[in-house]
Formats: structure tokens, sequence, C-alpha cells
């Protein structure tokens, strides 16, 4: 704890860090050349998709591990906005030929939301709606109940994520092509439900773009 809250105060004096490994780097670099030589790039530039599941598509550039987790880490808990800008331009090239009308970023619940002060998805689908001209959405989908996941059991949190996203009152994704965007795909619950509200409200087509996935759902 001590430790977590130190780094937080290097980071706010040192910004210029890089976001992977916290070496320090070269004034506005985002990344050192070590960490930019050794990302985890995925060789398929996405998950597979199950074909029960509601999107078409799961797109990503990287592995969820090493220095891209650490500086997704760094994103979430330690403010480090700016890893949004690094990271953009590598989704975007994951994504391929898709060419969505609506960007939509996986709403957070408002009370973390207030802690932490911005929603990390956010940060990421608002400059890749800018890069594909497409609309940005934040509040197609809203975030409700809230009970804090890390203090229900795990049953309980597996029926919270089955009621904790609604559709906004008056949004109308009919006929969309709508591009998901949230940083990491891990079990994909989150999205799942996400894109089944797209879907159930008309979208004609819903793909989900991460930073990461994670090793173990690869496995899955
Ligand atoms: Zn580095």
């Amino acid at each position: 704890m001590a430790c977590a809250f130190f780094n937080k105060i290097i980071t706010a004096f040192y910004p210029d860090r890089c976001l992977l490994c916290g070496e320090v780097v070269k004034s506005g670099l985002l990344c050192c050349p070590k960490c930019a030589q050794a990302l985890p790039f995925l060789e398929e530039k996405g998950a597979a998709v199950h074909h029960e599941d509601p999107f078409s598509k799961i797109s990503a550039p990287f592995w969820y591990k090493d220095g891209v987790r650490h500086a997704i880490g760094q994103m979430k808990f330690y403010g480090r906005k700016d890893a949004a800008k690094f990271f953009v331009p590598y989704m975007v090239q994951a994504l391929e030929d898709f060419s969505p009308e609506w960007v939509v970023p996986v709403p957070m619940a408002e009370h973390r939301r207030k802690e932490r002060g911005y929603n990390q998805a956010e940060l990421l689908a608002e400059p890749i709606a800018g890069l594909l001209s497409a609309e940005y959405h934040p509040e197609v989908l809203a975030r409700v109940g809230s009970v804090a996941q890390h203090d229900l059991s795990a049953r309980l949190r597996r029926l919270e994520a089955n009621h904790s996203f609604v559709l906004a009152n008056g949004a109308s994704p009919a006929g969309k092509r709508i591009l998901l965007v949230d940083d990491v795909f891990t079990t994909g619950s989150t999205l799942r439900r996400c894109a089944w509200l797209l879907k159930d409200a008309g979208a004609s087509e819903v793909v989900c773009l991460t930073i990461a996935v994670t090793p173990r759902f690869q496995q899955d």
C-alpha cells in the first residue's frame, strides 16, 4: 500500500517514465526503446469468437501480460491517462477492415468513476472514434448497481454482471455498425452483456476492441 502511494507520488512528479517498465525516458516518450522492441503482440490481432457470441469479432493488439499489463494498471490506478495515447494507434491497426458508424465505450460504475475521475474505456474510445471518423457515443450504455465487485461473492458477482448494464433512455442503435471499446478482454462477460443490449436494440453488427486479451481466455 505504502509502495503504491509512493509510486503515485513519483509518477506525479516525474511523468516521463516508460509506461511499460517504469524506467526514466526522454521527455515526451511514452515507452523506452527496450520495451518497444518487446511488445507482446497477439499473433492473430484478436481472440476467437464463439458462434453464440453477440459480437462478430474481438480485436486487440496485445496479450495482457508483461509491460502491457503494467501499463494498463498505470492507466487505471495511477492516473497515467497518456497510456491511451500510446495504445490507441495499435488498437486501430488491430481492427483491420471493420469501419464502425458508432464507437461506444464500456461504461464504468458511477462510484468507481468518481473515485478515479475518469473511465479508461472512454479515454480510448474517443480518439478511436476520431481516427475512424465514426460517431462517439459515450452515453448509449449505462451501468447500474452500486455494489463494488470485490465485495461480492463469485456467484453474486456473476448475477451482478448480468444485470448491471442498461441501454440509456432514447438511445437508438438500430441498424448501426458498432465498435465496443474496453481496456481488457478477460472472460468477456462484460463485453458480451453490453453487446447483447446493443444487438437486442437492433444494432446490425458489434465488434469488440480492447488493448489486450488475457492468455487464459485464449486457452479456454
Ligand atoms: Zn520500458
